[in-house]
């Protein structure tokens, strides 16, 4: 009798493991293209993303006044646990049918100044939630249609903050469709919020100081936590980020630093052709028509402490551009019907921007490539003529070459930024 009861149990766990598999895969991915989502409805598309796809990772930026986590998502094809996953799979399908299996393509790894990465952040004003869906559609575009886009991510990671506001962009939906602020209370005053995106540390001080005003900078620099936690991630990411994107509304245009001047940076042909390319390919897309400048000089105003300065001129990004998205016709929240339109018009010009930032930088990638060559050959050389002439040479007399090779390398500088 205890056997058959043991027996029993035994199958009633398995349905009930079976069971939770089962529901587990069928929990509903939440609709990113054709509605606004609520912060926890991104969190948990984001959350899907993840256990769906061996080349996403979330990372929790820190928390906001009101206890939201500030989240990441960081799409990377040649991370180590991905290519580890392709491998297993090709490895997998070949025992089943040798000429289903193509050559997997090569990746391309950057080098030691090789910067691949993309930074995409949207949603610092609160309301103006057409630059979260545009954030998403990219987040899509990267992971659900990567096949599409492989030709990016082998090239490419992309680190991506739909919602660098969550406690604002909730109090859109719940009190005030029209806040843009943060919400954590300002001491010493009546009001509430400060504008994140005046609150970094770059000519902060000549920002705005009332506390009343839509566009507050903040008590000090970095006074906010959605701010902090920002400055950190984009710290950490310093050396390999190559093209940084913050994303607007709803003013169609492509602008480059600066904002809190109308001087121009050194670099502005460079930042222009990439917005070029943006503009373009929109342009040929439906024929909207984005303008392209300088912050300060398309905006008319001095805009100070913004993150688009702050990556360019503290970061050292070699790439920076914010994106008003549109539209002049609908404002900060066009109708449901026109996120997907939208976000894939905006995808267009921000792919093509994307592609360019890589074409870009690449001779600074092949100058590398070509140094390592030459000093390789250089070092090779006489390391076969060593070998020719006696087989017992000391052992650090044939690596001397090669250890002055990888001090040579080491010594040259690659113009990064130019
Ligand atoms: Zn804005």
């Amino acid at each position: 009798m205890p056997v058959i009861l043991k027996k029993r149990s035994k199958k009633r766990m398995k349905k009930i493991i079976s069971h939770v598999k089962f529901q587990k895969l069928i929990v509903p991915r939440p609709d990113v293209l054709h509605g606004y989502l609520r912060h926890e409805e991104i969190n948990r598309y984001l959350e899907y993303l993840k256990n769906r796809y061996s080349f996403v990772q979330l990372h929790v930026l820190g928390l906001t006044h009101e206890r939201r986590q500030l989240k990441a998502i960081e799409i990377d094809w040649n991370s180590e646990q991905n290519l580890e996953a392709v491998e297993r799979e090709r490895t997998r399908r070949m025992l089943y049918d040798k000429s289903a299996v193509t050559p997997l393509p090569q990746s391309v790894k950057p080098g030691s100044q090789g910067r691949n990465t993309i930074f995409i952040e949207a949603g610092t004003h609160a309301r103006e939630w057409i630059s979260v869906a545009v954030a998403l559609n990219c987040i899509y575009q990267l992971t659900e249609k990567h096949l599409r886009n492989y030709e990016l991510l082998r090239k490419l990671r992309f680190i991506i903050v739909p919602v660098t506001n969550p406690d604002g962009y909730e109090y859109t939906f719940v009190k005030n469709r029209r806040w843009r602020k943060n919400r954590r209370p300002i001491r010493h005053s009546r009001h509430i919020g400060t504008d994140c995106n005046r609150n970094y540390d770059f000519h902060w001080e000549d920002g705005p100081s009332k506390s009343g005003r839509n566009t507050f900078k903040g008590l000090k620099p970095f006074s906010e936590p959605e701010t902090r936690a920002m400055r950190n991630i984009l710290r950490k990411h310093k050396e390999n980020l190559l093209f940084f994107l913050s994303l607007h509304s709803y003013a169609e245009s492509i602008m480059y630093p600066w904002g809190y001047s109308k001087d121009l940076p050194e670099t502005w042909q460079k930042l222009e052709k990439l917005a070029l390319a943006g503009r373009n390919a929109i342009k040929a897309y439906n024929g909207r028509s984005y303008r392209v400048g300088s912050i300060a000089k398309l905006t008319k105003r001095r805009i100070s402490g913004s993150i688009v300065d702050y990556v360019f001129g503290v970061i050292n990004a070699p790439l920076a551009l914010v994106m008003e998205l549109p539209s002049q016709a609908l404002g900060f929240q066009p109708p449901a019907e026109s996120i997907s339109p939208i976000g894939h018009e905006s995808w267009f010009g921000i792919r093509e921007m994307c592609k360019m930032a890589y074409d870009i930088e690449a001779p600074f990638l092949k100058l590398e490539a070509t140094l390592l060559a030459k000093a390789l050959t250089n070092a090779r050389q006489p390391l076969q003529e060593a070998d020719a002439a006696s087989n017992k040479q000391p052992l650090y007399r044939a690596l001397m070459p090669a250890i002055k090779a990888e001090q040579v390398l080491k010594n040259t500088q690659v113009p990064v930024k130019g």
